[in-house]
């Protein structure tokens, strides 16, 4: 067996079952591990701690497939092991899939065992990435066991993302088994109906992580008791407009940069049977149009979502997307209504829940606004955090009630 040894005192977060090997905790490589392969993991001392996928490229130097301290010591990881870590993050998620629920996050990477794998799906179909030369490695496993357990008419890959040029991969996309997928999938998320487009979509073509706050969001329009004025932005294809217009939202406005996605939101007001006066849908960039809507009086909203692209792609830019963030909440709270809610997210892993609720308050109080947070969110409960491994959690939010 290829072995891996850690430099001396390196081995802590592996006994505590966090899955990341960085290179710099790496003493020697024995044997010739190829990129993928799984190595042994052994502390400074000789002790065997794991098995982990290789990746001579990437930062991250390998992943952990699994501990001495839970499998025992005589553990192989082979076919059988994988597909059977697929067969159980499937089975987490059963009871949340029916008629009213047809897209979700079938397999969430380290959270469920399967580093570096995203499966999502879809309707009949499935989209998934494979984010590391682990993942890669167990590849034609991975796709067996999705076809003999979670029954589908395609399943497509979106592989297309530049986190796999770490791992020493090439972007990939396109079709791996089954049926090409329509351009458009119908998917129903609460009885709210969605146009999904898995081949050119961001992502897997949706993004499900906001599934829960969607339906809060629409919650939160039917007990106000009154229509609210509602304005999205970083709408991509318009669920929470759809979800705000559900809950009895008077009007909606679909801010986002993308032509395409806007496109889609228009489609999607269509399907849920909304009259086109009900939504407006603008191409803009949600910084500038917040401060002309300031500076034109009269357009007040009793609703703003926020909810962005990750602004820090890393821990070094905490301090400029920090700003960012600040800054399109402080141009927001200007902008709501006295009783009004602001719903601002950050899908920033560098960005933690005490440094985004710190953010909200001194932007709320820049804006000359008070008011409490009634909600502290995060993503929904088909991309859970497996304990050992707290990065799992990026996306947090939080609503506020101004005076
Ligand atoms: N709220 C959406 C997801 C938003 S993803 C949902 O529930 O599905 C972030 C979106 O922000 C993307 O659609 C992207 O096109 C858009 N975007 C990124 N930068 C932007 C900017 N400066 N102004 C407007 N939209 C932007």
């Amino acid at each position: 067996m290829n072995t891996l040894q850690l430099s001396k005192g390196r081995e802590a977060s592996l006994l505590r079952h966090h899955p990341w090997v960085f290179s710099g905790a790496v003493a020697r490589v024995t044997g010739n591990p190829t990129p993928g392969s799984t190595v042994q993991v052994v502390a400074a001392d000789g002790k065997p701690l794991g098995w982990a996928a290789y990746s001579p490229e990437s930062q991250i130097r390998a992943r952990m497939w699994a501990f001495n301290a839970i499998v025992g010591d005589n553990f192989q990881v082979d076919a059988a092991n994988i597909a059977s870590r697929v067969q159980r993050a499937l089975q987490r998620r059963q009871h949340l899939l029916g008629e009213r629920r047809t897209a979700i996050r079938l397999i969430y990477a380290e959270s469920d065992d399967l580093p570096g794998l995203i499966v999502d799906r879809y309707g009949d179909y499935l989209s998934c990435q494979f984010l590391s030369v682990g993942a890669e490695f167990w590849r034609d496993t991975i796709i067996a066991a999705l076809n003999e357990h979670s029954p589908n008419r395609g399943i497509y890959e979106r592989s297309d993302v530049t986190v796999r040029k770490h791992e020493g991969l090439e972007s990939r996309k396109g079709l791996i088994s089954g049926e090409e997928p329509a351009e458009f999938i119908t998917i129903n998320e609460a009885d709210r109906l969605l146009d999904v487009s898995i081949t050119e979509g961001h992502k897997t073509g949706y993004y499900l992580d906001q599934y829960d706050n969607r339906s809060l969001v629409q919650q939160l329009c039917t007990q106000a008791g009154r229509p609210l004025k509602v304005l999205n932005c970083f709408s991509y294809t318009g669920g929470f407009g759809i979800a705000a217009l559900k809950g009895g939202a008077e009007h909606v406005t679909n801010v986002d940069s993308s032509g395409p996605a806007l496109e889609l939101a228009g489609r999607n007001l269509e399907l849920n049977g909304f009259d086109p006066d009900q939504a407006e849908l603008v191409q803009a960039n949600v910084f500038d149009y917040l401060r002309d809507l300031k500076q034109q009086s009269g357009s007040r909203y009793d609703m703003i979502i926020l909810d962005p692209p990750k602004f820090a792609e890393t821990k070094h830019q905490f301090k400029r997307a920090s700003r960012a963030y600040k800054d399109i909440a402080l141009q927001a709270g200007a902008l709501l209504n006295p009783g009004g809610w602001l719903v601002s997210f950050s899908c920033s892993g560098a960005i933690d829940p005490p440094l985004f609720q710190k953010i909200t308050a001194d932007a709320l109080l820049d804006a000359g606004r008070q008011g409490r947070i009634t909600h502290h969110l995060h993503q929904s409960s088909d991309h859970p955090v497996a304990l050992p491994f707290p990065e799992a959690l990026y996306l947090k939010g939080l609503v506020c009630h101004v005076d």
